[in-house]
């Protein structure tokens, strides 16, 4: 019987999952196995474009993130994990995924060798938000980097790739938001132009916008009060300020998104909440997710590799939440097929020579790279034929006193019932042309 612990004196962080072992009713999303599955897919998409793996340390330089995301942005100032180490150096646990691969490729020259860079990641974000469901404190990130090229089809190319992986994961419910957030030749003029705009009712709005409106004008457009929605539905929309080079390089987008048939729509007031963000910025949501109903988002940010030390060099990307992708696939209905964890084997054993022997089998079969298994609880034949039978092992071999004086083994097919003698030496053949089968 399992122990009742009724004063537990440990949980997870606020807002950060365990992911386990086993699904469990109501929280399948949380089974690693579906973890693996999704991982799996975005890789093959990620293989099939030409992106190859980077991962880069849990923490970074604090002042990383300061500098690229931006001091003004909610990301640094309020909901960022910091520490200090007995350097005294000032860290942040990674927040998100693009600056961390930014300070990677400077520091070890990979444009000098790959003027273009196409790279991709899994890895943990950390954000101290107000978690909800969808919103968590830890949340994993897939994403990709494109770097050395300005070309608008290579912002097609990431934003194609985005809306595929979810396909190929079932999310056939997203809608693709797309807009411009202009460059630093255009912007400056539209910040201003909003700030006059929002000044008349700047005394109704929510404190952050205040705040905003002074540090960030551009944030305010993001606000989620409905009074200050309202009120911003009627501001100027950027894509009727953007500069020439800017305005050539949205049209173009579109006209290649329309050449691959990805469907998508304006969002004039979609702006992100990093502030190195230029021209392309694309948000894609689902509605199956409720109120955090983003699956993921990105854009293009041509200033940032110089912002970090690096040489100019123009680079689009998008970081894709993967608790979201496993909660939209759980609204959604999804069945999949986790890769089965089963042993193929399960040997049980009667006395305690068997047992010796049985442990020499067992690390034979598992040396031709077959999943095998024993107990090493239960002592009797009923325990450990349970502990088969749950583990949902397809084949058994039994050894008692018998088989061991004949060198033999009983194999027993769990799903036909059918059992017979085989010589010990034939063992692994027999496991093998009964998994061709
Ligand atoms: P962002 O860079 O903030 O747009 O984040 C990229 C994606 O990561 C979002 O679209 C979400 O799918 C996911 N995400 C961001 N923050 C969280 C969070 N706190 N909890 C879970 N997923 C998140």
């Amino acid at each position: 019987m399992r122990k009742i612990i009724n004063h537990m004196p440990f949980s997870s962080p606020p807002y950060m999952n365990d992911v386990l072992p086993y699904p469990s009713p109501g929280n399948n999303w949380l089974h690693s196995g579906r973890w693996r599955w999704v991982e799996y897919r975005f890789r093959r998409v990620c293989r099939c474009y030409g992106y190859r793996e980077i991962r880069t340390p849990i923490l970074e330089l604090t002042d990383l993130f300061v500098r690229s995301v931006g001091e003004g942005t909610d990301i640094v100032s309020k909901e960022m994990f910091n520490l200090v180490d007995r350097g005294g150096r000032r860290l942040s646990l990674k927040p998100e995924g693009t600056a961390p691969v930014v300070r990677a490729i400077i520091e070890h020259e990979l444009l000098a060798a790959h003027p273009l860079l196409k790279l991709y990641y899994i890895g943990q974000t950390f954000r101290n938000e107000r978690g909800q469901k969808g919103r968590y404190r830890q949340h994993q990130q897939l994403g990709v980097e494109a770097f050395g090229s300005a070309d608008p089809a290579l912002d097609a190319e990431v934003i194609e790739l985005a809306v595929r992986f979810f396909r190929e994961i079932g999310i056939t419910d997203q809608q693709l938001q797309i807009n411009s957030v202009g460059c630093p030749n255009c912007r400056p003029a539209y910040r201003e132009g909003l700030k006059k705009w929002v000044k008349p009712f700047l005394s109704e709005m929510c404190g952050d916008c205040k705040t905003r409106y002074e540090v960030n004008p551009l944030r305010m457009l993001d606000c989620k009060v409905p009074h200050d929605v309202e009120i911003l539905s009627g501001a100027p929309k950027l894509l009727d300020w953007l500069c020439e080079d800017c305005r050539e390089h949205f049209n173009s987008l579109r006209r290649h998104l329309e050449a691959m048939s990805v469907p998508y729509q304006i969002a004039p007031q979609l702006v992100r909440g990093f502030d190195y963000y230029t021209k392309t910025a694309f948000e894609i949501t689902s509605g199956v997710l409720g109120s955090q109903n983003a699956l993921g988002g990105g854009g293009r940010y041509d200033g940032l590799v110089e912002d970090c030390g690096g040489p100019a060099t123009p680079g689009i990307g998008f970081g894709l939440g993967m608790e979201r992708c496993l909660i939209a696939m759980e609204s959604l209905g999804i069945e999949i097929e986790p890769e089965d964890e089963a042993p193929t084997v399960f040997l049980v054993a009667l006395g305690e020579s068997a047992r010796s022997a049985a442990v020499r089998l067992l690390t034979e079969i598992r040396s031709a790279g077959i999943a095998a298994d024993m107990d090493y609880v239960g002592k009797g034949l009923k325990a450990q034929m349970r502990l088969a039978d749950k583990l949902k092992a397809p084949l058994v071999l039994l050894i008692g006193e018998n088989e061991l004086k004949g060198g033999v083994v009983s194999f027993r097919n769990m799903q036909t019932s059918q059992q017979e003698m085989i010589p010990q030496g034939e063992v692994i053949r027999r496991i093998q042309s009964w998994a061709k089968n």
